[in-house]
């Protein structure tokens, strides 16, 4: 894929290939607190030479554009969440599923949670200098325990019939989706929060089963529940803190497309 890079006022500029703000450049052994996002998380489980090149290194990938289309499902999804919030009355398709006893959670500081550039979840990680954050889509509140449920929208387009829970989870590009509820769930423990052991997926499905468009989009929606296990993630962090507080750079992902396209090109 061909990215250019532009500005904030889009105009294209001469790209160097590292970031320049410092603060999110990590200098081994650094005692000044440091914030790891729950994507840059994601990366390090993807590929620890990339986490530690973009982390320590400061170099800056190329950009994806955004998907205009999927944050808006979020953006509608966020309305109806927040009007049944001020109702304290369960959301329409978790009522049509038996689950009417969640409800959206109201907390003075969800705004924040809610906004991964600036704020999200956050917790500073045991007696390190490392503040892990992330941006959630939502919470609810089990009204039987008192627990938080973790939220996510997702938007997609997939036959119907694999629009189920099994399918679903099993899904190999859905993995890092189970861990991003995870990841929510263990920050919420670690800001001294109750969590309820299943999150929600909130899926919206674009269908295909239409002769005509007339500028009409339908969706199908659904629930997906999602047994949380947070465990594994201090391991996980705890490996992550060692690399980013070492000056070796870490082997890369054997199977990254990216890698691989840079070496037949350095060969040329
Ligand atoms: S394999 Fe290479 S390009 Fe791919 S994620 Fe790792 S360092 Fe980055």
């Amino acid at each position: 894929m061909i990215s250019l890079k532009r500005n904030s006022k889009k105009q294209l500029v001469e790209a160097t290939g590292i970031r320049t703000r410092k603060s999110s450049i990590y200098n081994p052994g650094q005692s000044e607190n440091f914030k790891i996002s729950r994507s840059k998380f994601d990366d390090f489980l993807k590929c620890k030479k990339c986490f530690y090149l973009d982390r320590v290194k400061g170099f800056e990938s190329p950009q994806i554009p955004q998907f205009k289309l999927n944050e808006l499902t979020d953006k509608l999804f966020k309305k109806e969440f927040d009007l049944c919030r001020e109702k304290r009355i369960p959301h329409r398709l978790f009522k049509n599923n038996n689950l009417e006893h969640l409800i959206p959670f109201k907390h003075k500081d969800l705004e924040k949670w809610r906004d991964s550039l600036h704020y999200g979840l956050m917790a500073k990680y045991k007696t390190t200098n490392i503040i892990l954050t992330g941006g959630v889509d939502d919470v609810l509140i089990n009204k039987k325990n008192d627990k938080l449920v973790v939220v996510d929208y997702k938007s997609q387009v997939k036959k119907k019939e694999e629009l189920n829970t099994k399918s679903y989870l099993e899904d190999v590009y859905h993995q890092g989706y189970k861990t991003q509820l995870e990841f929510y769930s263990f920050l919420f423990k670690e800001m001294g929060f109750e969590v309820d052991q299943f999150g929600y997926f909130i899926v919206c499905n674009g269908s295909d089963e239409t002769n005509e468009f007339n500028g009409i989009m339908k969706f199908d929606e659904l629930i997906i529940p999602y047994e949380l296990d947070d465990s594994w993630i201090p391991k996980k962090i705890d490996e992550m803190i060692k690399i980013i507080n070492s000056k070796k750079i870490p082997s890369s992902n054997e199977s990254c497309m990216n890698c691989a396209y840079a070496r037949q090109r350095n060969e040329l």
